[in-house]
């Protein structure tokens, strides 16, 4: 079960509106306790394929971003990407590209601008498994 709250959707929204037309990334940081991921942190990052179909991340920016979850004894929760003009599911690529198993993908989609849609997938041996995912207001 993946939880954060409204604050941290907005963090993930407002980074993924600024990035547009491209796809934007992150990661999150957070605790884990039992079966539930509690995300304390967003961490925007740039897209450095500034691209609308896919993305990566700066490898410097993302050291200072494990560096900062370790300080906070947190743990690497997930990492985030945006859908600029398709639905909120793993493309081929995305799951081509997902190595680890431990942490959950956030896909938010901006394909309908007036009602983003967040979800989170856990991605294993290129399987795909949506995640619960749940706001908090
Ligand atoms: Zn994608």
């Amino acid at each position: 079960m993946f939880i954060l709250e409204r604050r941290h959707f907005n963090d993930i929204l407002n980074h993924s509106i600024n990035g547009l037309p491209n796809e934007s990334c992150g990661l999150l940081g957070g605790i884990i306790d039992g079966d539930k991921k509690i995300v304390q942190k967003v961490y925007p990052l740039k897209n450095i394929d500034q691209s609308p179909e896919h993305f990566s991340m700066d490898t410097q920016e993302q050291f200072k971003v494990i560096s900062d979850i370790r300080k906070n004894r947190w743990q690497l929760l997930a990492n985030f990407h945006s859908h600029p003009s398709s639905p909120a599911r793993p493309s081929e690529e995305d799951i081509r590209l997902a190595f680890d198993p431990g942490i959950s993908y956030l896909i938010l989609s901006l394909e309908n601008c007036k009602s983003p849609v967040l979800k989170s997938f856990i991605i294993a041996d290129k399987n795909v498994n949506l995640e619960e995912l749940i706001v908090l207001e």
